[in-house]
């Protein structure tokens, strides 16, 4: 090839005569074009294919756009020329790559339609000393990688870091000389049964406001990470006990102060514990167990307390339903109280009974308004939905100190003595004496008071009912002694 070329130099051109150049070289040279030709079209085609801004600098500084460059790029080519600021940095960086003679690489921001653009630069020298520039816009990728990063270490609901990046940050700086480090653990109480009465939606919903409330009062101090489902834990560095506890008032102010996105004033528990490690070389271990173990006495000082106060909160909110009025309860034990008597029960009975009156639709704070307020009658689904108040009732009994005992009753409250009630079909004896009280008084009582959808009953008519439904709905020798009551007594001041 080499020997070839060295054969049509000029100087071999020019001392030939056009007859021997056209009879010894020509068909020669007509070839040499043509490849030279295809090179360019290869070169061409290349050069359109790339999406990447492609400038020339040529060996006097002159900067312009690569000829035959795809015009969508036309836009970014401009908005890049036109920058003073760009360009300049783009003039020092060709100085260098002519004075080192080799590829340079650098990327640089650049605001373009109000989007904030990320721009890969490579410049290489050429054999006559051109610079050949490519600008690659390496937005979209940089967005997606974050998004990816974002992905394996954010937690989806509250877009606080998750525990796997909590446990590595930790990871880091264990067996560190560090002064003043600090974990916190925060957990919420009873979101179980936030989630068992008032649904999963409020749990979330709880879950999302207390990683605001942590966020706030921590503002950007440290690290917070969902470690749990409704656990969180914070990995302060540099602050003192003092600091930390004025953060932690701040959080727990905000969570007695919450309001569900329904404007509901719910005050949301939380316990937390931490651990503060002074100086020295620290073992992160340690400090998570001695922070998890301050939460965990936290969360058992408060216990019975914080339960009642979400036993109130419910209560509250059944009240703000309708479903609890003081009369409708006092009315419902004056009866109850005086069945009770006569049938000589035990005084422990008794109190059962009267907390029941008081207690037993708890569960109905779990059911939709559109269904417990709905005045037509309900569709099969929809009884459906309605029947399991009870369960929820007994789930909340039970995490209930003052409510535990009460929490089989308030199951059964809607038994029927023929066994046509729900939910389980329980009939007879087998259903509490407790509340077969409590299905007579609570029926009398309904009836003999007014309802959105219709008037109250006269007593009369009201016991007239109760005689009908004796042996079906109610406990026959219990309907003779509710009978037997002087019902004029109970209602006065009502
Ligand atoms: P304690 O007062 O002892 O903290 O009891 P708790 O009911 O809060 O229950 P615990 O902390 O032992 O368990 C966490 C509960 O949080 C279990 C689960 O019902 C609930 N939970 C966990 N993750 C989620 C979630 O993503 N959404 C909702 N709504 N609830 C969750
Ligand atoms: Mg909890």
């Amino acid at each position: 090839m080499s020997k070839e070329n060295k054969n049509i130099t000029r100087e071999a051109i020019i001392g030939l005569g056009e007859e021997s150049f056209k009879k010894n070289y020509y068909s020669e040279l007509q070839t040499k074009l043509h490849d030279l030709e295809i090179i360019n079209s290869q070169k061409q085609a290349l050069i359109e294919t790339i999406p990447d801004i492609l400038l020339i600098s040529d060996g006097n500084g002159r900067i312009s756009p690569f000829s035959g460059q795809i015009a969508s790029n036309m836009k970014n080519t401009m908005t890049i020329m036109r920058n003073n600021i760009i360009m300049d940095d783009l003039k020092s960086v060709i100085a260098e790559v002519i004075r080192k003679k080799r590829l340079m690489a650098y990327y640089f921001f650049v605001p373009i339609d109000r989007k904030l653009h990320y721009f890969e630069v490579r410049a290489q020298i050429s054999k006559f000393s051109e610079v050949l520039i490519m600008i690659r816009d390496m937005t979209e990728p940089i967005l997606l990688e974050k998004q990816l990063w974002d992905m394996t270490r954010k937690d989806d609901l509250t877009q606080l870091y998750n525990r796997r990046y909590f446990e590595k940050h930790l990871a880091d700086l264990n067996e560190q000389d560090i002064s003043d480090l600090t974990i916190i653990l925060i957990d919420i109480d009873g979101l179980k049964m936030v989630n068992d009465t008032l649904g999963h939606l409020i749990g979330d919903q709880i879950i999302i406001a207390t990683a605001g409330m942590i966020s706030s009062a921590f503002k950007s101090l440290g690290l917070i990470s969902r470690v749990g489902g409704d656990e969180f834990g914070v990995i302060l560095i540099d602050q003192k006990p003092p600091d930390i506890e004025a953060a932690l008032s701040r959080m727990i102010e905000a969570s007695l102060n919450y309001l569900t996105d329904e404007g509901e004033a719910l005050r949301i528990s939380l316990s937390y514990g931490y651990s503060y490690h002074a100086s020295g070389y620290v073992n992160t271990d340690f400090i998570y167990q001695e922070a998890d173990n301050n939460m965990y006495q936290n969360k058992l000082l408060k216990d019975s307390s914080n339960r009642s106060n979400l036993v109130k909160t419910l209560m509250k909110t059944l009240e703000a339903k309708d479903f609890i009025t003081e009369g409708h309860a006092s009315r419902m034990q004056e009866l109850a109280t005086a069945m009770g008597q006569k049938l000589k029960l035990p005084l422990h009975t008794i109190d059962l009974i009267q907390l029941l009156t008081k207690f037993h639709d708890i569960g109905k704070v779990g059911i939709p308004d559109s269904i417990l307020k709905k005045t037509g009658p309900l569709t099969d689904d929809e009884w459906k939905v309605m029947k399991t108040h009870c369960d929820i009732g007994r789930r909340i009994a039970d995490e209930s100190v003052e409510l535990k005992d009460i929490a089989h009753l308030i199951l059964k409250h809607q038994e029927k003595w023929d066994g046509s009630g729900y939910p389980l079909g329980l009939a007879g004896t087998e259903i509490p004496i407790e509340c077969r009280i409590l299905t007579i008084v609570d029926s009398f009582d309904a009836m003999t008071n007014d309802r959105p959808y219709r008037k109250a009953m006269s007593i009369e008519a009201a016991l007239a009912e109760v005689r009908l439904c004796s042996g079906t709905q109610f406990d026959p020798d219990l309907v003779e002694i509710f009978l037997s009551i002087d019902h004029a007594h109970p209602h006065e001041g009502n």
